[in-house]
């Protein structure tokens, strides 16, 4: 399982793995919009949607 951390209330959002650069996601405890991200390094982070 891959977790990564919402930017707006801290928690960490479990995903499926499957997600890809750009996919929206809602965050599991907040409910906001989210945005994955991949970064130059490859690492995946969570930014807000909306
Ligand atoms: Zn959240």
């Amino acid at each position: 399982m891959v977790e990564l951390t919402c930017p707006i209330c801290s928690a960490d959002t479990p995903l499926d793995g499957e997600e890809e650069a750009g996919d929206s996601i809602l965050c599991a405890f907040c409910f906001s919009p989210l945005k994955m991200t991949v970064k130059d390094d490859g690492s995946r982070a969570l930014v807000d949607d909306s």
